[in-house]
């Protein structure tokens, strides 16, 4: 392989941190307890460890320790919110609004919901990807369970009015369930302040190990639990922890707190380099999405006339995407794209590119210079 190549793919999953492998490893060695083991140190030698991240996650999140349940990451997560609080509140109503944007992890889970009797409300957004408020104000119902509604989109980056969604959510009684996998660690989250009564997190998406992640259940919501077994993580999620995983998560939301103002900065720095010198070299280069608010590290970029697929195989060093890492291994075009409404010939030729922590200003201009001459090629061999 290609030892000059260049990630820039940090919405599919991003480096592990070596300060976090390093505080994860102890704990694939000597300090392998079961943290529910009660009746010696090398339980609770586990049991410290894991209560330690559970402040850490809280932390970043503005919750409790109390309030986050661990699991094997955010679709595990996002399944057990809402398969848990639809069994929970079925005697309250039986409809769901969500938005056409979401992953499939939270689409998939409301359709199957939607399978089992429950009504579905599916809002399209705006043309920038942002959701309009007054349709929200009218998709609730005096029925209405549940809103689900991302923070931050994985594939164009575009942030949510998370702050204004919670207010009108609490106002007509309905829950707020958030899927802050992209945006946990990047930009500031707090439950508290958003309203956020149900929220998806995943620790490979901040630099933690892949496998582990959590739901934050506000206090006093009920989640009827998804697998029956041992009783741990208060009751609603069995299972041994993975207790080097969530020491991982909890060191990357720590460093993730430290970081996140100094490293969003930097990364809004790049992204403007390399579009400025993507857009001053090219034609007909349109960012897909609202410009702002956008994830630092987000671009979603058509380059007019030329396929996804055939440039992404003319750089095969810089790894990107078409879309979502789950809809580039299938041929169709991106959800997320159709919904904003634009043309097929925009959504084929739609790169999605992801700065992250490991990305430097060389490896954003030999991208951009590559980028440029592929397209250069690309078009000529059509134009002939
Ligand atoms: C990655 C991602 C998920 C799934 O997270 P896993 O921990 O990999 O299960 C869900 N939602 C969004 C927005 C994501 O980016």
């Amino acid at each position: 392989m290609d030892t000059n190549r260049i990630y820039l793919d940090h919405h599919a999953t991003t480096p592990l941190d070596p300060r976090v492998l390093d505080s994860m490893l102890p704990f694939f060695g000597a300090r392998f307890g079961n943290a529910a083991s009660r009746s010696h140190s090398f339980g609770w030698e586990a049991e410290k460890a894991v209560e330690a991240a559970r402040k850490a996650v809280a932390a970043l999140a503005g919750a409790t320790p109390r309030e986050i349940v661990f699991t094997s990451g955010a679709t595990e997560s996002i399944n057990l919110a809402l398969k848990g609080a639809a069994e929970a509140y079925r005697s309250q109503g039986d409809h769901l609004v969500t938005m056409a944007t979401e992953h499939h992890a939270v689409l998939d889970t409301v359709r199957w919901l939607g399978r089992r009797g429950w009504r579905v409300t599916e809002l399209r957004p705006r043309p920038d990807g942002l959701l309009d408020l007054a349709d929200l104000e009218s998709a609730i119902l005096p029925e209405t369970v549940l809103v689900a509604v991302m923070h931050a989109n994985n594939e164009i980056g575009v942030v949510q009015p998370v702050r204004e969604i919670g207010a009108v959510c609490r106002r007509k009684g309905a829950l707020f369930f958030c899927d802050a996998a992209q945006a946990f660690g990047k930009i500031p989250i707090d439950v508290s302040r958003d309203g956020i009564d149900l929220m998806a997190l995943s620790a490979h998406k901040l630099y933690g190990p892949k496998g582990t992640g959590a739901l934050y259940v506000r206090r006093g919501i009920r989640v009827s639990p998804q697998m029956e077994g041992g009783g741990h993580e208060f009751g609603l999620r069995s299972g041994t922890l993975n207790v080097p995983g969530i020491v991982g998560f909890g060191d990357a939301c720590g460093i993730a707190a430290r970081e996140m103002e100094p490293e969003g900065r930097r990364l809004r720095e790049l992204r403007r380099r390399l579009l400025s010198h993507l857009q001053s070299e090219l034609p007909g280069v349109e960012v897909n999405g609202a410009p702002e608010p956008r994830l630092p590290g987000n671009l979603n970029l058509s380059f007019d006339g030329v396929s996804a697929e055939s440039l992404m195989m003319a750089v095969p060093e810089i790894a990107l995407s078409t879309g979502s890492a789950c809809s580039s291994a299938t041929p169709e075009p991106s959800h997320v794209l159709k919904s904003l409404g634009l043309p097929d010939s925009r959504i084929r030729s739609a790169i999605r590119i992801g700065l992250g922590r490991g990305n430097t200003e060389e490896e954003i201009d030999r991208a951009a210079t590559r980028l440029v001459a592929a397209v250069r090629k690309l078009r000529g061999l059509q134009a002939a």
